[in-house]
């Protein structure tokens, strides 16, 4: 056995990491992490009292396998799981390196989700993970209140979280990272966002994307994306053409709209076209990828996570931007944190 010195609460975290970044099945991911959860809060001692009478298991959230995880790692040896994640799941995610170099510029990411929305993962953990990812900054982004079945946020809902946001950030003081306020709002199906103005004020990073009535009529969507592009409250346009490719939820087509004409509109008022990572998306098309680059189109390389493993999906974008020949420089995420936010600022 190697010695393993990082702690049970660390094992867990990692295993579930990689097990996200797999794209495993989430339910084997949640026990992991609520056992990481459960064990948090105890002291060595205790933790160590359990181990040696047998009862971790007699713990909330902690199954076989994380109390054999746990046991290991608290008798400083590396866990028989993490040494199996890390020999099967933790190796590059791109052949060849592609992406690499791209993504070795990229400094934060602007697009992600916590558990309130949609997300799988607290605030803190998002933040948490990015931080060991090299981020300088992570934005949250959860849902808009019309997308009820993703729990869209409330202005109150989302009101409290810029608290909670506010209290990660004191809590962070001095680690050179920055949460930063944002919110993946809906494109209504006549080009409004989907929260008040006020709300919208208050945020460092808007991404907005459409995700009803994807079959609508060209002609409507690309007015519905274009008034959305307008509005002086967009930084992102996300995964523009709803597309999924592959997944659990199945695949669906691309939405049809005048591409050129919304590129057009992002060039002009300065909205970063989003080059979505997750490989169920893949969106852009390539087609569009290059179509926005020849429109004179910035990007944002974005993760789009909903648990903390799938933050390392950017290279996947990275690969993809590197492919359509997109300069790092017309890429949002690969600046400063301050060009970033007087960017967004307009
Ligand atoms: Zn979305
Ligand atoms: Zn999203």
């Amino acid at each position: 056995m190697n010695a393993y010195d990082a702690g049970p609460v660390a094992a867990l975290r990692r295993i579930a990491f990689l097990l996200e970044r797999a794209r495993e099945d989430t339910y084997k991911v949640k026990a992991f992490r609520g056992a990481a959860a459960t064990i948090l809060p105890l002291s060595p001692d205790e933790l160590e009292r359990h181990v040696v009478e047998g009862t971790l298991t007699d713990l909330p959230g902690i199954g076989a396998s994380s109390a054999k995880v746990v046991a290991a790692a608290v008798g400083g040896e590396v866990p028989e799981r993490l040494a199996k994640a890390e020999r099967d799941l933790a190796g590059p995610l791109t052949d060849g390196g592609a992406g690499d170099d791209l993504r070795s510029r990229l400094r934060g990411d602007l697009h992600s989700h916590s558990d309130w929305s949609d997300g799988g993962s607290p605030i803190e953990e998002m933040a948490f993970t990015a931080i060991e990812l090299g981020h300088d900054y992570l934005v949250l982004t959860d849902h808009s209140p019309r997308l009820r079945v993703a729990h869209g946020l409330s202005a109150e809902r989302l009101t409290r979280q810029l608290d909670v946001v506010d209290a990660v950030n004191t809590h962070l003081a001095g680690s050179g990272f920055t949460l930063l306020k944002g919110i993946e709002v809906d494109i209504l199906d006549d080009g409004a966002l989907d929260q008040t103005d006020e709300m919208l004020d208050r945020l460092d990073v808007r991404v907005a994307s459409v995700h009803s009535k994807l079959a609508m009529d060209a002609r409507e969507m690309t007015r519905r994306m274009v008034r959305a592009v307008r509005n002086p409250h967009t930084n992102v346009l996300g995964h523009c053409t709803g597309r999924l490719v592959t997944g659990g939820r199945g695949v669906r087509p691309q939405s049809q709209f005048d591409a050129r004409a919304v590129f057009e509109a992002c060039a002009k008022n300065d909205v970063a076209v989003e080059i979505n990572a997750r490989p169920e998306r893949r969106d852009p098309p390539t087609r569009l990828l290059e179509l926005a680059r020849d429109a004179g189109c910035v990007f944002s390389i974005d993760s789009d996570a909903h648990a903390p493993g799938q933050l390392d999906f950017l290279v996947l974008g990275c690969a993809r931007a590197e492919a359509a020949g997109v300069e790092p420089d017309r890429i949002v995420n690969t600046w400063p944190q301050e060009r970033l936010l007087s960017w967004a600022r307009k």
